[in-house]
């Protein structure tokens, strides 16, 4: 009976002890001694997630295998919004909200105030740095909340330091945030430098010119073959096939390309954007730049927001299924691995924590998809929109009611509705009832309905979480599976579906646990996880939930 007692009471005390124990795992992160001295956030443009089990056994273990051995992986991650762009992902990633509230709705879009389609990140009020040319004009102006990145900076009294790179400029500036020290991004042409805007500084600083002085970008100009031997390449299509684009002044797109001899007709450094060696370029870059901006060397954390584009210009140009796209990822993960001994020799293994995802993911190519029987084809979109003009013509007797179709919305012309006194909502729903009935779209809504009711689920919700009421058109629509608005040849991106929303998510290093789940995450619970972990305000306009099971 004493024995009960005891057992009895050891169990109480069990009982008892475990949310204490909680506690104090839980409370760990928030210590200022467990904080990582750099946060390398890693975004690869158009990663879908089956990269990561398709080419598998091609992969080394220093790059996306040490994430999936030491590191959480996330499995099954999601955008939550359309349109799955670029410039929206980068935004959404880093700020932990969608375009509903930082309000980057497109890479381009039709500015309804001053009638004209303007660029994320573009800035006329800034100038060049580094380029007498206009592609230095950039800045985050356009994007309305911060990113984790911004109130690290506040919370540290603007010690920590915050630096972008990217091949693409709007994948450099919106990770890096509002109070960015720095944002580089690559200008090919005939120069292949590293460039900036005075939104951050008035002259590059040494390293930068020595980076773009040395011999490093000029020696990618070589041919581009396979890393392996491309009969081991079983994981993707035949090389030859009528659904890639390649490059001119090359008849095939096919292994290999001499870019010394193509770089002529194809933008001269630019040519390396589109090839696998892009993404060695940013790493080496963003090595050079743990050293040059002396990251991570104290205990005030800084932040390398570090974006790999030619993964998206590969696959845009030979498609989700090409050997080229293989390729690429083979060469990524080595460039991974590289950037991860730097970390470790550079800022040591413990002090840094990493993360990887993607700013959407594409389809398969259409046309390979109707080769294979599966639903899919393409929209001719200038037909459409004289179409959307000829029926609003014959209903409302004016052919200027259109005032603009781009990203899959229709932008009407308020001063014309308001001109003949007609209501809005009645032009929007005619629209709406009018294209529902045309071949391929799938669905369509007014802007009324996204602004004046609550969707929880399905394709309306992320439409809804990608409308912004100020910036987003009057009515919105969307086309059937894998119909794309694109050339016969290479993939593109944007929907709501998983073939665009289903991307990679990795953490690892300082403060994170090892494991893996299945549970659904979304891309806007990264930026919330991040400053969970630095202990550190959400950015101002985070939906997202921290991730608290990959939280050490
Ligand atoms: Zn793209």
């Amino acid at each position: 009976m004493l024995k009960n007692v005891i057992s009895g009471l050891l169990g109480l005390f069990l009982v008892f002890s475990c949310p204490a124990q909680n506690k104090i795992v839980s409370t760990k992160s928030a210590d200022s001694n467990s904080k990582p001295r750099l946060v390398v956030g890693i975004v690869i443009d158009q990663m879908r997630y089956d990269y990561l089990t398709r080419f598998y056994n091609k992969y080394g273990e220093g790059g996306f295998k040490r994430m999936m051995n030491e590191g959480f992986n996330c499995k099954n991650n999601h955008y939550n919004y359309v349109p799955t762009y670029t410039g929206p992902g980068h935004a959404s990633i880093y700020t932990g909200t969608t375009p509903k509230y930082h309000g980057i709705i497109a890479n381009d879009w039709y500015d309804k105030e001053i009638k004209k389609s303007v660029y994320c990140t573009g800035d006329d009020s800034m100038k060049s740095v580094g380029t007498n040319t206009e592609d230095g004009q950039m800045s985050p102006h356009r994007m309305k909340t911060t990113t984790f990145p911004d109130e690290n900076r506040l919370f540290t009294q603007m010690r920590g330091k915050t630096v972008g790179i990217s091949i693409k400029d709007r994948g450099a500036i919106l990770p890096a945030g509002h109070t960015a020290n720095a944002a580089y991004w690559f200008y090919g042409k005939d120069k292949g430098y590293f460039i900036s805007s005075t939104f951050y500084m008035d002259t590059l600083p040494n390293w930068v010119n020595e980076f773009n002085n040395s011999n490093v970008v000029a020696s990618y100009l070589k041919p581009w073959n396979t890393l392996y031997n491309i009969e081991t390449y079983t994981e993707s299509g035949n090389d030859l096939n009528d659904f890639e684009g390649g490059f001119k002044g090359k008849e095939t797109a096919s292994f290999p390309y001499d870019l010394n001899v193509l770089k002529e007709k194809n933008g001269g450094f630019d040519i390396l954007k589109a090839t696998a060696y892009g993404n060695s370029i940013i790493a080496d870059f963003a090595i050079a730049a743990l050293n040059g901006e002396q990251l991570g060397q104290d205990n005030m954390t800084d932040v390398l927001a570090v974006s790999f584009s030619s993964t998206d210009y590969v696959g845009h140009n030979f498609g989700v299924n090409s050997k080229e796209i293989e390729d690429t990822y083979i060469r990524l993960d080595k460039d991974l691995e590289r950037l991860f001994k730097a970390l470790d020799t550079q800022v040591g293994k413990g002090n840094y924590t990493v993360f990887l995802t993607a700013d959407h993911a594409a389809v398969e190519v259409p046309s390979y998809l109707q080769s294979v029987k599966i639903p899919a084809g393409y929209i001719d979109s200038k037909a459409q929109k004289n179409r959307f003009t000829e029926f609003m013509e014959i209903k409302f007797g004016t052919s200027d009611l259109i005032e603009n179709v781009s990203n899959n919305q229709v932008f009407l012309n308020r001063a014309k509705i308001e001109e003949l006194d007609l209501d809005l909502d009645d032009v929007q729903e005619a629209l709406v009832n009018e294209i529902i009935m045309y071949p391929n779209i799938d669905k369509a809504y007014t802007a009324t309905a996204m602004s004046s009711q609550e969707f929880n689920t399905g394709i309306e919700a992320l439409l809804q979480k990608g409308f912004n009421q100020k910036r987003s058109g009057d009515v919105l629509f969307v086309y059937d599976p894998a119909f794309i608005s694109y050339g016969k040849t290479g993939s593109t991106h944007g929907t709501g579906l998983n073939y665009d929303t289903h991307v990679p998510l990795f953490f690892f290093g300082k403060g994170i646990k090892h494991g893996q789940t299945l549970q659904k995450t979304e891309v806007t619970d990264i930026a919330p996880t991040m400053s969970a972990l630095l202990g550190i305000s959400f950015p101002n306009g985070a939906i997202g939930q921290p991730l608290e099971f990959v939280l050490d």
